[in-house]
Protein backbone atom coordinates (compact mmCIF):
# COMPACT_ATOMS: atom_id res chain seq x y z
CA UNK A 1 0.00 0.00 0.00
CA UNK A 2 1.23 3.39 -0.88
CA UNK A 3 2.68 5.65 1.78
CA UNK A 4 2.28 2.67 3.93
CA UNK A 5 5.93 2.70 6.23
CA UNK A 6 5.75 -0.66 6.48
CA UNK A 7 4.65 -1.91 2.91
CA UNK A 8 7.76 0.10 1.66
CA UNK A 9 10.07 -2.17 3.66
CA UNK A 10 8.70 -5.15 2.35
CA UNK A 11 8.72 -3.76 -1.10
CA UNK A 12 12.66 -3.09 -0.55
CA UNK A 13 12.72 0.86 -0.93
CA UNK A 14 13.85 1.07 1.92
CA UNK A 15 17.12 -0.04 3.47
CA UNK A 16 16.37 -2.38 6.29
CA UNK A 17 18.29 -5.94 6.79
CA UNK A 18 15.71 -8.74 7.26
CA UNK A 19 16.52 -10.90 9.83
CA UNK A 20 14.00 -13.73 8.73
CA UNK A 21 11.37 -13.58 5.53
CA UNK A 22 9.11 -16.23 3.80
CA UNK A 23 6.36 -15.23 1.66
CA UNK A 24 3.88 -14.42 4.64
CA UNK A 25 6.33 -12.37 6.69
CA UNK A 26 9.33 -10.35 7.34
CA UNK A 27 11.30 -9.41 10.82
CA UNK A 28 13.91 -6.87 11.20
CA UNK A 29 15.34 -4.91 13.94
CA UNK A 30 13.22 -1.86 15.35
CA UNK A 31 14.79 1.44 14.67
CA UNK A 32 14.41 2.12 18.11
CA UNK A 33 15.22 -0.42 20.60
CA UNK A 34 13.28 -0.89 23.93
CA UNK A 35 15.09 -4.13 24.60
CA UNK A 36 18.52 -5.80 24.03
CA UNK A 37 16.66 -7.61 21.20
CA UNK A 38 13.64 -5.59 19.87
CA UNK A 39 12.40 -7.59 16.25
CA UNK A 40 9.03 -6.30 14.35
CA UNK A 41 7.36 -9.69 13.17
CA UNK A 42 5.04 -8.18 10.07
CA UNK A 43 2.92 -9.91 7.67
CA UNK A 44 3.56 -8.92 4.00
CA UNK A 45 -0.23 -8.61 3.68
CA UNK A 46 -1.11 -4.71 4.22
CA UNK A 47 -3.69 -5.32 7.40
CA UNK A 48 -3.84 -1.69 9.17
CA UNK A 49 -4.97 -2.73 12.82
CA UNK A 50 -5.67 -5.97 15.15
CA UNK A 51 -9.43 -5.13 14.44
CA UNK A 52 -8.93 -5.29 10.56
CA UNK A 53 -9.11 -9.12 11.09
CA UNK A 54 -10.83 -11.37 8.91
CA UNK A 55 -11.38 -14.63 8.76
CA UNK A 56 -9.23 -15.91 6.69
CA UNK A 57 -6.38 -13.77 8.45
CA UNK A 58 -6.02 -15.80 11.62
CA UNK A 59 -4.25 -18.74 10.15
CA UNK A 60 -1.31 -15.86 9.27
CA UNK A 61 -1.41 -14.71 12.65
CA UNK A 62 -0.63 -18.25 14.23
CA UNK A 63 2.10 -17.79 11.53
CA UNK A 64 3.76 -15.13 12.93
CA UNK A 65 3.68 -16.65 16.20
CA UNK A 66 5.47 -19.85 15.22
CA UNK A 67 8.22 -17.58 13.43
CA UNK A 68 8.43 -15.74 16.92
CA UNK A 69 8.66 -18.95 18.72
CA UNK A 70 11.75 -19.65 16.18
CA UNK A 71 13.52 -16.56 16.19
CA UNK A 72 13.28 -16.34 20.09
CA UNK A 73 14.64 -19.47 20.48
CA UNK A 74 17.99 -18.10 17.52
CA UNK A 75 18.41 -14.70 19.46
CA UNK A 76 19.10 -17.13 22.71
CA UNK A 77 15.48 -16.02 24.46
CA UNK A 78 13.87 -18.88 24.76
CA UNK A 79 15.25 -19.89 28.57
CA UNK A 80 15.26 -16.32 30.10
CA UNK A 81 11.55 -15.50 28.27
CA UNK A 82 10.35 -12.72 26.40
CA UNK A 83 7.33 -10.72 25.31
CA UNK A 84 5.60 -10.07 21.99
CA UNK A 85 3.13 -7.18 21.93
CA UNK A 86 0.76 -5.67 19.22
CA UNK A 87 -0.20 -2.10 20.07
CA UNK A 88 -3.58 -1.32 18.58
CA UNK A 89 -4.60 2.23 17.61
CA UNK A 90 -3.99 4.81 19.53
CA UNK A 91 -4.79 3.97 23.25
CA UNK A 92 -2.75 1.32 22.51
CA UNK A 93 0.04 3.23 21.39
CA UNK A 94 0.28 2.33 17.82
CA UNK A 95 2.21 4.52 15.22
CA UNK A 96 2.58 2.53 12.35
CA UNK A 97 -0.99 1.47 10.84
CA UNK A 98 0.47 -2.04 9.09
CA UNK A 99 -0.22 -4.54 12.02
CA UNK A 100 2.99 -6.26 13.39
CA UNK A 101 4.10 -7.57 16.70
CA UNK A 102 7.30 -6.82 18.52
CA UNK A 103 9.82 -8.93 19.47
CA UNK A 104 11.26 -8.25 23.30
CA UNK A 105 13.91 -9.78 25.27
CA UNK A 106 16.99 -9.74 27.06
CA UNK A 107 16.31 -7.81 29.77
CA UNK A 108 13.44 -8.08 32.70
CA UNK A 109 10.54 -6.24 31.57
CA UNK A 110 7.78 -4.53 34.07
CA UNK A 111 4.36 -5.42 34.37
CA UNK A 112 1.74 -3.77 33.60
CA UNK A 113 3.15 -1.87 30.49
CA UNK A 114 2.93 1.98 31.12
P1 LIG B 1 4.06 0.71 17.04
O1 LIG B 1 4.37 2.01 17.75
O2 LIG B 1 3.59 -0.39 17.94
O3 LIG B 1 3.13 0.95 15.87
O4 LIG B 1 5.44 0.18 16.47
C1 LIG B 1 6.07 0.78 15.38
C2 LIG B 1 7.54 0.57 15.58
O5 LIG B 1 8.18 0.79 14.34
C3 LIG B 1 8.20 1.49 16.59
O6 LIG B 1 8.75 0.73 17.67
C4 LIG B 1 9.30 2.20 15.78
O7 LIG B 1 10.49 2.38 16.51
C5 LIG B 1 9.47 1.27 14.61
N1 LIG B 1 9.98 1.86 13.38
C6 LIG B 1 9.62 3.02 12.81
N2 LIG B 1 10.29 3.22 11.66
C7 LIG B 1 11.10 2.15 11.50
C8 LIG B 1 12.05 1.76 10.52
N3 LIG B 1 12.31 2.49 9.43
N4 LIG B 1 12.73 0.59 10.69
C9 LIG B 1 12.51 -0.16 11.78
N5 LIG B 1 11.60 0.15 12.75
C10 LIG B 1 10.92 1.28 12.61
ZN1 LIG C 1 1.36 -1.62 4.85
Amino acid sequence: MKDCLFCKIIAGELDTDLVYEDEKMVAFADINPQAPVHLLLVPRKHIPTLVDLEEEDYSLIGHIYKAANQLAREKGLADDGFRVVSNCKDNGGQTVGHIHFHLLGGRFMQWPPG
